[in-house]
């Protein structure tokens, strides 16, 4: 029942960057190992030519580059995918222009592992942005080839004619898939935030923005489970505000609620971060102690009595607040434990109010208040 609640938003754009941090860095390396394997084999086998020893190097040396970039985090992110986008492109680019163009230098660049790869840039294109620009960049990617080929194709039918038609309607139908795969992983998206906003809501109160009811049994029932698993103890403060009625009936309803709402803010004063608030309802409130011993839970509930006493809520009335303070037993479930420091906060009322009341359980398992 912490109140730093996380931003749904927030915290998945954080394992967006953090997962494409991590994808980015591993075709990286691989892109790199790659460029050093296909520059091997083809120096073995005397089949590269300077051309393409100018590409390889340039690869060889590019992507250390941007892995290191990465690794460090010298530049943002997207700087560095847009780069690895530009820099793929162009060397495919080049490379397709000499072989249809250059019989001198490009006739040793085998188009075959060329455009297998050039799919690859659609993907990345989608896998670095969202469907939109995922379509703008393809689009962009796709006519630069169009151009690039458009006057080759022109002619009469030549070697590489087919496959390069062939290349351009495969990369207009990977677009559209990946469009739409794409369009529909954005609705999806969405769908779940939604779905994360409404269990959110559904779990908050909107006066006090605390958990409500609901979420508050749960968190104590995770408590329950803690004790009787692993016999963590905790124990539990039920809160009440002492004459409520007469704020509403003198101040008017509104002062009422801020008075609610007042309360709520004050009581973070005195708890740890690992202690939790709810709101029970009405005017009432369950305090949730992990690892707290009864006789702490009490020390800290003549805390809050003094604490919310000390100096007025709202306006210049002082509202005082008693408290009903149980410590989980072996024997204890939900009911019984909330119906001892229930049977505690009337206690306290029946006192005089502005205290807390302990419940301890007597031998014949009968609670009693003191
Ligand atoms: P006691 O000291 O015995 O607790 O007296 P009390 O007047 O606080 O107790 P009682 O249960 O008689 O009154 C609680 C009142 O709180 C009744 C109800 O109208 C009012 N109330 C419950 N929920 C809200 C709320 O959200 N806002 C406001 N303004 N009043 C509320
Ligand atoms: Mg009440
Ligand atoms: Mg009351």
């Amino acid at each position: 029942m912490s109140q730093q609640q996380a931003n749904p938003w927030d915290s998945s754009q954080l394992v967006a960057e953090q997962l494409k941090r991590g994808v980015l860095t591993i075709i990286l390396v691989l892109a790199w190992l790659a460029s050093l394997f296909a520059w091997g084999i083809m120096e073995w086998q005397g089949t590269v030519s300077t051309v393409l020893r100018v590409v390889f190097a340039l690869n060889v040396i590019f992507h250390p580059t941007m892995f290191a970039i990465v690794w460090r985090r010298l530049l943002p992110l997207r700087f560095v995918e847009l780069s690895c986008l530009v820099f793929a492109t162009l060397i495919c680019a080049g490379c397709m222009a000499l072989h249809l163009y250059s019989p001198t230098y490009g006739a040793d660049i085998d188009l075959r592992p060329l455009y297998l790869w050039i799919p690859v840039l659609y993907v990345f294109a989608f896998v670095i942005g969202d469907h939109k620009s995922g379509l703008r960049l393809s689009l962009a990617i796709l006519a630069l080839y169009v151009g690039i080929s458009l006057p080759y194709l022109l002619t009469p039918p030549q070697p590489a004619t087919n496959f390069t038609i062939q290349l351009l309607v495969v990369s207009g139908v990977l677009i559209s898939a990946l469009h739409f795969f794409a369009g529909y992983q954005g609705r999806f998206q969405r769908a779940q935030l939604t779905m994360d906003e409404l269990t959110q809501l559904a779990h908050t109160d909107v006066l006090t923005q605390l958990p409500n009811r609901r979420r508050t049994m749960s968190m104590i029932e995770t408590e329950l489970t803690r004790f009787s698993r692993y016999g963590h103890t905790f124990s539990l403060i039920l809160l009440d505000i002492d004459h409520f009625k007469a704020i509403n009936d003198q101040f008017g309803h509104h002062v009422g609620d801020q008075t609610i709402a007042a309360l709520a803010m004050r009581v973070h004063d005195v708890l740890r971060t690992t202690d939790a608030i709810g709101r029970w309802g009405g005017e009432e409130f369950v305090i949730l102690l992990p690892e707290t011993t009864l006789d702490e839970a009490k020390h800290k509930a003549d805390t809050l009595c003094a604490h919310i006493a000390a100096r007025p809520l709202v306006g210049n009335h002082t509202t005082t607040i008693s408290c009903g303070v149980a410590g989980i037993e072996s024997a204890d479930t939900l009911d019984t434990l909330l119906q001892r420091a229930d049977n505690a906060m009337y206690a306290a009322k029946a006192a005089g109010r502005n205290r807390a009341v302990i419940s301890r359980t007597s031998n014949a398992g009968v609670a009693a208040a003191e």
